[in-house]
């Protein structure tokens, strides 16, 4: 049997590196669902869908594909029609859009399949929001991390800047904010934590500790 650690927690608490890092040294497949929920925001912004109209997304579903797959160093590929979009789904306009849509219960089941199926063929550390809750319920080791929003914006902040994106901290942290708002208050799959999960909160430790940190919860559990 495979072996899934569910990752959960808020935007920008560095669940992707942290988690990225985590597999690469236990050997397992590191599974962004959040690059799952972008693609179709960013499906529907080409076709100027608004991301909260939920029968125009639901039109939108069968039009599209979204598939997941890996480089040779391991790095997951999302494509969108066939098409790379990895790049293309990490702007602002894109996070907020993925953050309206993925309140709609058809897109959310839409890549339920997809996400279950990626756990049952590897062992996987899946990222997400209601990984522990409700697509890998039965994960052997559920994680809820968490940092204070103004030390998630502040990550966020120096990644995109690292880009050469031009942005504001007051415009991440509000975004932050939001985000957090949206996903905890939605009706289908809210962010929490799940019963059994353990919470890690990042707030105080650099990015080695808090991989270190997270490692060691998952050999305690496994
Ligand atoms: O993790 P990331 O910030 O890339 O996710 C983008 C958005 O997708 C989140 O704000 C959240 O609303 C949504 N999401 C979700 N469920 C997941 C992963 C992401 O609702 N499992």
């Amino acid at each position: 049997m495979s072996i899934a650690i569910a990752l959960d927690g808020p935007a920008g608490a560095g669940k992707s590196t942290i988690a990225r890092r985590a597999a690469s040294e236990l050997n397992y497949i590191y599974v962004d669902t959040g690059a799952l929920y972008r693609s179709i925001a960013l499906a529907a912004l080409k076709k100027g869908i608004e991301p909260d109209d939920a029968a125009e997304a639901e039109k939108l579903l069968p039009e599209i594909t979204v598939d997941l797959a890996f480089n040779e160093s391991g790095e997951q590929i999302v494509l969108l029609n066939g098409e790379n979009v990895s790049a293309d789904i990490r702007t602002p306009e894109v996070s907020m859009a993925a953050s309206k849509i993925s309140a709609i219960p058809a897109v959310r089941a839409f890549l339920l399949d997809l996400q279950r199926g990626m756990a049952k063929t590897h062992n996987v550390i899946m990222d997400g929001r209601d990984i522990g809750t409700v697509v890998l319920p039965d994960a052997q080791v559920k994680i809820f991390l968490t940092a204070s929003p103004e030390a998630r914006a502040g990550r966020r902040y120096k990644e995109l800047v690292e880009k050469g994106m031009d942005v504001n901290f007051e415009d991440i942290l509000q975004d932050v904010i939001t985000r957090d708002y949206n996903d905890s208050h939605r009706e289908t799959a809210p962010l929490k934590p799940a019963p059994d999960s353990v919470t890690v909160d990042t707030t105080e430790l650099d990015f080695e500790q808090s991989v270190e940190k997270i490692i060691s919860v998952i050999k305690e559990n496994l």
